[in-house]
């Protein structure tokens, strides 16, 4: 009887012990499927926000352009830039609305001398496929050439999201008359007020294609950059 109980009592004890290192062993990896069941909730919590927020901005983006586009369809015209739209059906006018309005593209027409009217007057003519919305004139005079929804024909693959204006110029150096600086200045402050643009979204011609358009202001980067820094000024 003394040896069996000697000997029953060790087994008792390593038979407790592994029945509790069993459930031990047991809690810990329910933990561990817990833990992994968890992080794997959260990812894809994480990733269904993620995907949420991303899909909310392309909407709000997207909702903000339309609204952008409608509303210029509506404003308000100041009476210095004299309004001669371009005749519905002129090849030069495809009608055709912008999708936003991102940039403001600047050119000059590259015929030195010529008037605003004279520009305007050719983009109305039958065989003309050209156009922007503006012209700045050499006296300062300023046309409006379409509707300010629509799409121009003067900046390439930017004409369907950009307001575009062509500038008119004294001689081949494609330097602005002062008049004409001061009205583009003018204008292109205004734009940027109607269109909530800063000045990092005024570009050239030459920003879109390479394009040595507006010559003068790309061949003295100084001149470009003094532009910004007025309608800056303007716009304060
Ligand atoms: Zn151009």
């Amino acid at each position: 009887m003394e040896n069996r109980r000697k000997y029953t009592t060790p087994r008792g004890v390593n038979g407790k012990d592994r029945r509790r290192k069993q459930h031990e062993s047991r809690a810990v990896r329910n933990r561990r499927l817990r833990k992994k069941r968890l992080l794997r909730k959260r990812f894809f919590l994480l990733l269904a926000l993620v995907v949420c927020l991303c899909v909310g901005f392309r909407l709000q983006h997207k909702y903000m352009s339309v609204w952008m586009v409608s509303r210029m369809a509506v404003v308000s015209v100041p009476e210095w830039i004299d309004v001669q739209y371009i005749p519905e059906g002129n090849p030069s006018r495809s009608e055709e609305r912008l999708e936003a309005v991102r940039d403001i593209v600047v050119h000059y027409v590259g015929n030195p001398g010529t008037t605003a009217q004279a520009n305007h007057d050719y983009y109305c003519h039958e065989d003309s496929v050209v156009c922007s919305h503006f012209v700045v004139g050499l006296e300062g005079e300023i046309i409006l050439c379409l509707p300010l929804n629509e799409r121009s024909a003067a900046s390439n693959h930017r004409n369907k999201d950009t307001i575009s204006i062509e500038v008119c110029h004294p001689d081949d150096t494609g330097k602005f008359s002062d008049a004409t600086y001061d009205s583009l200045v003018r204008l292109v402050a205004w734009l940027t007020d109607i269109c909530h643009l800063d000045t990092e979204h005024v570009i050239r011609h030459y920003d879109v294609t390479g394009k040595e358009c507006p010559r003068y202001y790309v061949r003295n980067e100084d001149a470009w950059i003094q532009f910004k820094e007025d309608v800056d000024r303007t716009i304060r």
